[in-house]
């Protein structure tokens, strides 16, 4: 998700570029809405940036305000009608809304809504949101947004384009990420990812801080505290984990050393726990540590440096076929694996491999990739988990299916172990997640721990939630 303010330049071709950094973040649809002081014209479709925005596209935006968003999907199947930004007319002028997020509340303001007679085009929260604006009274646009954040609960990193202003909003929990920085020409861009910002020169880099409303316009940037955050806050651990690029930084916290950190962490706690049980008289339990590329590289680096096995590349990943992880489908994802890895044959054949992977959500990949190895040749395959068991189903933006999907909800690790044919399999502890952040609290662990920091009824949501994950 990305917003561009920036006079003089040819915002559109700035967002593509920023969206194209954060292709990571969703495969399924893209779109981009640009303003130039009257109207707003809008472009989204489903599949890649790339795919979406071809070169005839791009000439018909213009403007110098812009939006865009790269969408994977929380709520609302991943049709073309739940891609992103929604875009409406309203009696204050146009309005264009992409949100990173889900509202545990979206089913209670939808039925609220229809009740009042709005009717909606698609099942995503992201409309009821939009249309709470476009009906919300207030003198202005900020007034607006913060009446519609006093019924918002949830999880929601919002960027509203007017017909001249971009607005940047989040939620006071601060579950989902925004940044924003100062671009070389003097406008400014908000983005989920400092990496997308980067990308288009930006300095003076921070976070949107949760709670805040900024506005980026010709009148300069203007901060509103438009709700008090909440202490301690609780900002998506996952994204540490596995979501976001290892080039990110929040609050001072890099995402590439946590996940180095993680594994230094899960490598103290499985050699102190059944490596030291099955270790060789040389007091190691494996010949080499591989990662599951792209997000595990880190972590596997740190653990091979404190368990003193050595690291190599095992899997070969196909970079042009997506995260298993964020495809919509179990069919297309289990194609997906097979599709996405090969094996270098000499690193893994007569050896005892550490595989580190980043989380086992739903049991589908795990078993295939150690397949893939033991089809190598590897002698005995371990796998070690930089997460603690998922036994907890989001409710706030990760898409992790129901809680009877989630394989750790179904069975025992030991289960897990037998059922996706590993030698032994060893999951980091909370608390060694926790060090790995360098933090003792501020971080949504719900996933996890069951402990949600937004009151979830899950009854209520579950209507919204789609199948997916790995
Ligand atoms: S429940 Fe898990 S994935 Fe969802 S916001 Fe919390 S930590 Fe992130």
């Amino acid at each position: 998700m990305i917003g561009i303010f920036a006079p003089n330049e040819d915002v559109a071709r700035m967002t593509f570029f920023g969206l194209y950094a954060l292709q990571h973040r969703g495969q399924e649809a893209a779109g981009i809405a640009v303003a130039d002081g009257q109207a707003i014209s809008m472009h989204k479709g489903v599949g890649l940036v790339a795919q979406v925005f071809t070169p005839g596209v791009m000439e018909k935006l213009s403007g110098h305000y812009a939006i865009g968003h790269t969408r994977y999907s929380t709520t609302g199947s991943s049709s073309e009608r739940n891609a992103q930004p929604f875009m409406i007319e309203t009696m204050h002028g146009p309005l264009a809304l992409a949100h990173n997020g889900n509202l545990v509340n979206s089913s209670e303001l939808r039925n609220e809504l229809m009740q009042q007679g709005v009717g909606f085009s698609s099942s995503s929260d992201t409309e009821v949101m939009t249309m709470m604006l476009a009906r919300n009274g207030g003198a202005t646009w900020e007034e607006r947004i913060k009446t519609a954040m006093k019924k918002w609960a949830g999880a929601y990193s919002l960027v509203i384009l007017t017909r001249d202003c971009v607005y940047a909003v989040r939620d006071p929990w601060g579950v989902r990420p925004l940044c924003i920085g100062m671009l070389p020409s003097g406008g400014h861009a908000v983005a989920s990812e400092t990496g997308a910002l980067q990308t288009l020169g930006c300095e003076a880099i921070r976070d949107v801080k949760p709670g805040e409303v900024i506005s980026l316009s010709n009148n300069a940037l203007k901060v509103m505290q438009a709700l008090p955050s909440i202490k301690p806050s609780a900002m998506c651990i996952f994204e540490h984990i596995y979501f976001a690029r290892p080039d990110q930084t929040w609050d001072g916290i890099n995402v590439h050393h946590v996940r180095q950190r993680l594994g230094e962490e899960l490598a103290r706690e499985v050699v102190n726990g059944i490596g030291h049980e099955i270790a060789d008289e040389n007091g190691r339990f494996a010949d080499v540590v591989i990662p599951v590329p792209d997000s595990s590289i880190p972590a596997a680096i740190g653990f091979s440096h404190v368990s003193g096995i050595p690291y190599n590349d095992g899997f070969i990943k196909n970079r042009y076929v997506g995260r298993t992880f964020i495809e919509p489908t179990d069919s297309l994802r289990k194609r997906g694996v097979a599709l996405k890895f090969n094996v270098i044959n000499e690193n893994v054949r007569n050896k005892r491999v550490v595989m580190i992977d980043d989380s086992i959500v739903r049991g589908n990949t795990t078993g295939p990739l150690i397949k893939l190895l033991k089809n190598a040749g590897a002698k005995e395959v371990h796998v070690a988990i930089t997460c603690p068991p998922i036994v907890h189903p989001c409710f706030m933006g990760v898409d992790m299916g129901r809680q009877e999907d989630l394989i750790a909800h179904k069975r025992t690790v030991e289960e897990i172990r037998e059922h996706v044919g590993a030698d032994s399999l060893y999951y980091l502890s909370v608390d060694g997640m926790m060090k790995a952040v360098q933090r003792t609290d501020g971080f949504c662990q719900a996933c996890f721990t069951g402990n949600y920091p937004i009151p979830v009824d899950l009854l209520s949501v579950k209507t919204g939630f789609e199948r997916g994950t790995k």
